[in-house]
């Protein structure tokens, strides 16, 4: 009698969405094996190199993600880049089924003159070096001069100020790596102020992350005019009322000595401007002034805005950090595979995770989880929620025989594809060798870990 193979699933991706959705593959379908694939030689994604450094309550879930490697039917397939070390259709080949959970790694442009000036960074790519993120580890913003303007007003872009006014001194515990502490150490951002193209109640940041700039040691926040917060907070719903209120309540100026941060509403940057005194860096942000369009409610979240007709504002700018949304691209192979891609939206259309091909059509067997099924919202909690969702899909559709066939193989089918390629590919053992460097090297400077950012060094330090 021969039994058919145990499905196997393929995850790409090994941020949150990810493993919590291979968490609930494994526990619901005892026959069911994951095996999860990761461009880096690292695992967690995100909450390795998004979550700041001072949130490190946050990156508890990897005890979570820990427990779930350690299940015998789960695989760690490291430093392999789908789309471009394996295609996405060998995948198809050896697998019951694809889950796309592989983030959203581009940041949106403004699209305005003066976007390549020296001095002009997405908050992407600055969250990515001072989180050691081996792609922008050699970033060295140019933090030298004053005023820094960072253009959006979600919880990334709190982050950035955040960051960028914080003492130092605070900092050195958290597992941000020794080059980024003493960058900041030599830092003279005094000035960071935060604009948003909508007024206050359609900011996209949440309370934590709020109360935290305004609480920050060493630096003042500028209370927002009275007129531009709302008369009566009570008619909000609880989690905008809380804000309000906080604003409204915080009205102590800035202390002398202070490092400060602005609030500014309803701006739009239309340029940024070169530095007269030294060509090629940024000096100065041009912001259009808006105003509600007639009929909106300030009050509502989805509010629109349209341009004033008034003079428009420049303020001095020696670096700008544009901080308007992550997005997700494309990988290579979706095509192929029959998965189509919303460039708008940059995320993979889908139903219920199922992903959608390029004419709106279900394809079969192929899956999405977390950023790239939803967008680049929502905190680790939602994105759980989300991977779990997929998660359930994926096994009711192989419940109900709708898997991909496939040899059944899986890594051990795409192991045999890659090899001789040259390929460095890494297990999940490699990284506890990496891990337990990082927290040696750590210690030694007393915090909790010291990156290592350089993928030769992971690779040596894991003895591939
Ligand atoms: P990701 O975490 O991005 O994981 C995707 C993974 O896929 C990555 O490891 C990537 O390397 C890998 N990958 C990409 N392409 C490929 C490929 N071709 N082949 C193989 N692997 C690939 N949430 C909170 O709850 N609290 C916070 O304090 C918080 N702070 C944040 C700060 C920042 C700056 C950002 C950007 C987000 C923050 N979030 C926070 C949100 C949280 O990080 C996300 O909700 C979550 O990480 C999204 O999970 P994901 O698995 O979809 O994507």
């Amino acid at each position: 009698l021969t039994h058919p193979p145990p499905p196997r699933v393929a995850i790409i991706g090994s941020g949150p969405a990810g493993f919590y959705a291979a968490g609930k593959m494994l526990k619901d379908e005892p026959a069911l094996r994951v095996d999860m694939y990761e461009a880096l030689p690292v695992p967690y994604g995100l909450v390795r190199y998004g979550v700041a450094p001072d949130h490190p309550e946050v990156k508890n879930c990897t005890s979570r993600f820990t427990e779930i490697a350690s299940d015998p039917r789960f695989t760690f397939i490291g430093n392999l880049r789908i789309g471009a070390d394996v295609p996405l259709h060998s995948l198809q080949t050896h697998y019951s089924a694809l889950l796309l959970a592989y983030g959203a790694a581009r940041d949106r442009r403004l699209h305005i003159p003066g976007e390549d000036l020296q001095g002009v960074y997405s908050a992407r790519d600055f969250v990515a070096w001072y989180n050691g993120h081996p792609s922008a580890s050699s970033l060295s913003p140019l933090l030298d001069a004053p005023d820094a303007v960072v253009i959006g007003q979600g919880n990334v872009a709190l982050d950035v100020a955040r960051i960028l006014l914080s003492p130092v001194d605070a900092l050195r515990r958290t597992d941000m790596p020794e080059y980024a502490l003493q960058a900041l150490a030599e830092s003279r951002v005094r000035n960071v102020r935060l604009v948003g193209r909508r007024g206050v109640m359609q900011a996209a940041w949440t309370i934590k992350e709020v109360r935290e700039l305004l609480t920050l040691e060493g630096a003042g926040v500028v209370p927002v005019p009275r007129a531009m917060l709302p008369e009566n907070t009570k008619v909000l719903p609880r989690a905008q009322r809380r804000i309000a209120d906080l604003l409204v309540k915080h009205t102590a100026e800035p202390a002398p000595g202070d490092r400060v941060a602005r609030l500014d509403f309803l701006r739009s940057p239309v340029e940024l401007r070169p530095d007269n005194a030294s060509l090629g860096r940024v000096g100065s942000v041009k912001f259009q002034v808006n105003e509600y369009v007639p009929g909106a409610d300030p009050l509502d979240p989805s509010a629109r805005v349209q341009a004033v007709d008034a003079p428009e504002e420049v303020v001095p700018a020696n670096a700008v950090f544009r901080s308007i949304g992550y997005a997700a691209e494309p990988i290579a192979g979706l095509d192929e595979a029959g998965v189509g891609f919303d460039g708008r939206r940059g995320l993979i259309p889908n139903a219920e995770g199922r992903v959608k091909g390029p004419g709106g059509e279900e394809v079969g067997g192929v899956y999405v989880a977390g950023w790239v099924k939803r967008g680049p919202t929502g905190v680790i909690a939602s994105t759980m929620a989300d991977g779990f969702a997929s998660a359930d899909t994926v096994v009711n559709d192989l419940r109900a025989g709708l898997g991909l066939g496939g040899t059944g193989l899986g890594w051990e089918g795409v192991r045999k594809e890659v090899e001789g390629k040259g390929v460095m590919w890494t297990g999940w053992r490699e990284w506890e060798a990496i891990d337990e460097v990082e927290r040696e090297r750590g210690k030694a400077l007393g915090k909790e870990r010291e990156k290592i950012v350089d993928i030769e060094e992971m690779l040596r330090v894991a003895g591939r």
